[in-house]
């Protein structure tokens, strides 16, 4: 069974549902989108990060490694990632937290004491708790815990999910869930499988499954510049969504940016390897007429902190 390891709580979130909310990122990641802005979500075992520009040579962490996986080179500290057992100890040792280890495992009751101290929040605002990744389905064991004691406490939930799971994980997920942020990736199955790894016959059928049951949704469109800002790709998504029976018809398009830089330079992976570009705003133009024309209420998430609802 999954261990559900969570990689960060981000609190005072404000665009992972309504109102004032803590997001939750679950660990592991059955899809690898090559945009993804929390690449140490993938991979659903801990990981070390290293970030060089923190690193001042203090070689505490070399001191401490038991396994001697450790060695400062003119770049930096190497690990020997053969010898390297995922202790921490480096991390731990470290004082400019250079290293930070990715991913801990919490109980329910651990996560319920973090999530219950926000209530404050939740209630000024209309807010709540926002489950998120990586995948969370791909725990969901671990989430329908998690949302069932919110449930008991009355916290309004979200689950943030690219719906690539089995549709009866879906559904028994969506019977205890306030609202579903639903991930549209691409429409063209190929392109899909091209830049996630996986293909979206799946979660074309989990989105309209939750649309037949009355659930609750907004579709979220990574928009990427020659990835699906295509006319005849806006079209088809518009014309899919708009025979949906789905109440809400809200779409909220992520403009896609460098902001994962960083974090794959900590973890030696290999940042936008297909050169992937802003879309400009005739593409951004573009598609908010044609979500309109299909009667649909689009927003531009341009980060995490701003986001611009487009009413004109
Ligand atoms: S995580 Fe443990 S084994 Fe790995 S480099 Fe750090 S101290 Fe050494
Ligand atoms: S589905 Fe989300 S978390 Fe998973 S790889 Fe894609 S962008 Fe990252």
């Amino acid at each position: 069974m999954s261990k559900g390891l969570i990689f960060d709580i981000k609190k005072y979130a404000i665009n992972d549902g309504p109102g004032i909310r803590i997001t939750l990122f679950f660990k592991g990641c059955p899809l690898s989108c090559i945009w993804c802005h929390n690449p140490e979500g993938i991979s659903e075992y801990q990981q070390k990060m290293y970030a060089a520009s923190k690193c001042i040579g203090a070689i505490k962490c070399i001191e401490v490694c038991p396994e001697g996986a450790l060695t400062l080179t003119p770049e930096g500290i190497v690990t020997d990632t053969e010898r390297c057992t995922l202790c921490g100890k480096c991390a731990l040792a470290c004082p400019t937290k250079a290293i930070e280890m990715s991913g801990r495992e919490y109980t329910t009751d651990e996560l319920m004491k973090i999530i219950e101290r926000e209530t404050i929040f939740f209630d000024h605002s209309e807010g709540g708790v926002t489950f998120s990744g990586g995948e969370p389905l791909m725990h969901h064991q671990k989430l329908l815990e998690l949302l069932d004691r919110c449930g008991q406490k009355q916290i309004h939930t979200v689950v943030d999910t690219a719906l690539f799971a089995k549709t009866e994980i879906v559904l028994e997920v969506a019977n205890q869930t306030n609202l579903f942020l639903v991930d549209l990736k691409a429409f063209d199955s190929e392109i899909h499988k091209r830049y996630t790894g996986v293909s979206n016959e799946l979660i074309l059928k989990n989105i309209t499954v939750l649309a037949d049951n009355g659930h609750d949704f907004i579709i979220r469109i990574p928009f990427i510049h020659g990835v699906n800002t295509d006319k005849e790709t806006l079209e088809k998504e518009a014309t899919f969504l708009s025979k949906l029976s789905w109440k809400r018809k809200e779409i909220n398009l992520l403009l896609y940016h460098d902001i994962a830089k960083g974090k794959h330079q900590k973890l030696g992976t290999n940042f936008n390897r297909e050169g992937l570009e802003t879309p400009s705003n005739a593409e951004i133009e573009l598609a908010k007429t044609i979500f309109f024309i299909g009667f649909m209420v689009p927003s531009i998430l341009y980060s995490s902190n701003s986001m611009q609802t487009l009413r004109s």
